[in-house]
């Protein structure tokens, strides 16, 4: 078999004979002129062969141009040259155009050839797009020395998935996630060909272990023992005469790389690379870029940590919350129970007395002394009043057990049905009562007459001076209705604004104004019971308006 890869490689022996006749002293100039021409015969030879396979035809063409300048010949070396630049052009042989016109260039500046600047500033440029700076060859005084190391190539490569891969695994929010992150980093990254993430114990004389739902992987303790004690990245490769060689060797690894990941400056697990194919895979730019990648695992590792404390307290927290929804409601329930049970079973003799004390007064009124009628008229106004609050009192305990079904409700009609179970008052105190146009909502019918009807009816009571004048209106707040009942009457110092709304507060005595301090309780619990919300805007003089909220269906 004959073709240019079997072929010896006569252009590049031709070089380096040439190279070699170059770092002869001048007080060798038979050496000097013997290597010349070695090269020379090696060079042609080259030429011969290259133009039945033409892939090194510009190189040897270019070599036997630069040894012919050497022994003097500077029109053959010229032609060399010359096509040397000619082929490759052919060839769109873009490195092998660039070098032999950077060699062009600079015979031609030391022998006056025109156009010889142009040649070295295209070659310069050419060389440059490509990367290939390095091939110009220029010395190294011409750098500036305390220029920083440059980033090579491989790194620069890499830049895009370091930086990928450092964000998929600081976003991972469990110890599994982050692995797993890592693990294809490594391999991407790293270039492996086999990633194992292995847990540190420390317990176990830091012994490490596969993390758990990892595919068995080959890995060397002696390695690991190595990164621990380093804190940071070490590397195998194939030849190395250390612990490690034999377990790897013995499994077929020819390259192996190990870093730690500490959290809180302790090994918690570590990173195993490993690839068969290739030998010396891990340099220094792979162990940078590993101890990258443990770093970010280590402060991702920490974060997960306190994301699970922060969960587990949430969840506490939560159940914690719910313990004492349970533990409020459960009383709650207990109280209306016993609010109904007490008010039903003292209706019974209260409706007793009330009858006998009435019977009294018709039937004995004048007949006993003054003193003896004048307590029968407080009994029986007591018996009233207790009437009044145990009704109170029960239909404060009915608000959840003889709640009906959400229903289409229109407002305007519950305002209308309140006004006429109020007329009385409303004729007694010769008040008014006027509505804006009303929305219909979902709720429970009966339990909103219930509401409104105490509030128009406090409304009435509670006036001054002048005659009462109420009025209700709405407002659409997009996801709710705020409905709101405005009077003229005494209104309410700011500091009772909250405390009007419990059980059986009131704020004034019953000659003042007679109540049983249950009216707000209820209609907050119905409001309660329809997710609304429920407060009062008032000042003491200037009238009060209570608004409640319902959900807009
Ligand atoms: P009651 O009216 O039976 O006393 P409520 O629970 O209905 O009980 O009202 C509690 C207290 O709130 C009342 O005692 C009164 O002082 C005050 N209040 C309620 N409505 C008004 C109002 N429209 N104007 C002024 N004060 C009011």
């Amino acid at each position: 078999m004959r073709n240019a890869y079997t072929l010896p490689l006569r252009s590049w022996l031709a070089s380096a004979l040439r190279r070699q006749a170059e770092a002869t002293s001048c007080w060798e100039p038979e050496r000097r002129s013997q290597l010349l021409e070695r090269a020379a015969g090696i060079a042609k030879k080259a030429i011969r062969v290259a133009r039945s396979h033409q892939n090194d035809l510009p190189h040897a063409l270019r070599e036997a141009g630069l040894i012919s300048l050497m022994q003097g010949s500077v029109r053959k070396a010229r032609q060399y040259l010359d096509e040397s630049l000619d082929v490759a052009k052919r060839q769109a042989a873009r490195f092998e155009h660039a070098q032999t016109l950077l060699a062009r260039g600079r015979a031609g500046v030391a022998l006056g050839w025109a156009g010889a600047a142009d040649d070295l500033t295209a070659a310069r440029q050419a060389l440059m797009e490509m990367g290939a700076d390095w091939a110009l060859d220029e010395p190294v005084a011409e750098r500036t020395v305390a220029e920083p190391e440059p980033v090579t190539l491989s790194l620069a490569d890499r830049f895009d998935t370091v930086l990928d891969a450092g964000r998929s695994i600081a976003s991972a929010l469990a110890p599994d996630a982050i692995f797993a992150a890592v693990r294809d980093a490594a391999v991407k990254l790293l270039r492996g060909e086999q990633c194992v993430v292995l847990r540190v114990h420390p317990e176990r004389d830091a012994e490490a272990t596969p993390v758990s739902g990892e595919m068995a992987g080959v890995f060397c303790p002696t390695m690991v023992h190595r990164a621990l004690s380093a804190s940071r990245a070490v590397t195998y490769s194939e030849g190395a005469s250390d612990e490690a060689s034999e377990t790897l060797l013995l499994s077929g690894i020819r390259s192996a790389l190990c870093a730690p990941i500490l959290v809180r400056g302790r090994a918690e697990a570590c990173l195993f690379v490993t690839h068969r194919g290739v030998s010396g895979l891990f340099a220094e730019d792979e162990q940078r870029l590993a101890d990258f990648i443990a770093a970010i695992a280590g402060a991702a590792l920490e974060n997960a940590d306190g994301f699970s404390q922060l969960q587990q307290l949430t969840a506490t927290l939560e159940q914690r919350v719910q313990d004492r929804t349970a533990a409020l409601e459960a009383s709650n329930i207990e109280l209306q129970q016993f609010a109904y049970i007490a008010s039903h079973d003292l209706q019974t003799p209260l409706r007793g007395i009330a009858g006998f004390s009435q019977f009294l007064q018709q039937e004995y009124q004048g007949r006993l002394d003054e003193t003896a009628d004048g307590y029968l008229v407080r009994i029986i106004e007591g018996t009233k009043r207790m009437q009044t609050l145990i009704k109170d009192l029960l239909s404060y305990s009915r608000i959840d057990s003889r709640s009906r079904p959400f229903e289409p409700t229109n407002l305007n009609e519950v305002v209308e049905d309140a006004v006429t179970i109020l007329d009385s008052s409303i004729q007694d105190s010769g008040g008014t009562v006027t509505r804006d146009e009303l929305p219909t909502v979902a709720a429970d019918r009966s339990q909103l007459v219930q509401l409104l009807q105490n509030l128009i009816g406090n409304a009435l009571k509670y006036h001054g001076d002048q005659t009462p004048r109420v009025h209700v209106s709405a407002e659409n707040g997009g996801h709710e209705w705020t409905i709101s009942v405005r009077d003229n009457g005494i209104g309410i110092e700011d500091k009772h604004h909250e405390r009007i709304f419990e059980i059986f507060r009131r704020l004034h005595t019953q000659t003042e104004y007679p109540g049983t301090g249950i009216g707000l309780a209820v209609c907050r619990r119905i409001v309660q019971r329809h997710n609304g919300r429920i407060w009062v805007e008032s000042e003491p003089g200037r009238g009060s308006t209570f608004r409640f909220t319902v959900p807009v269906r």
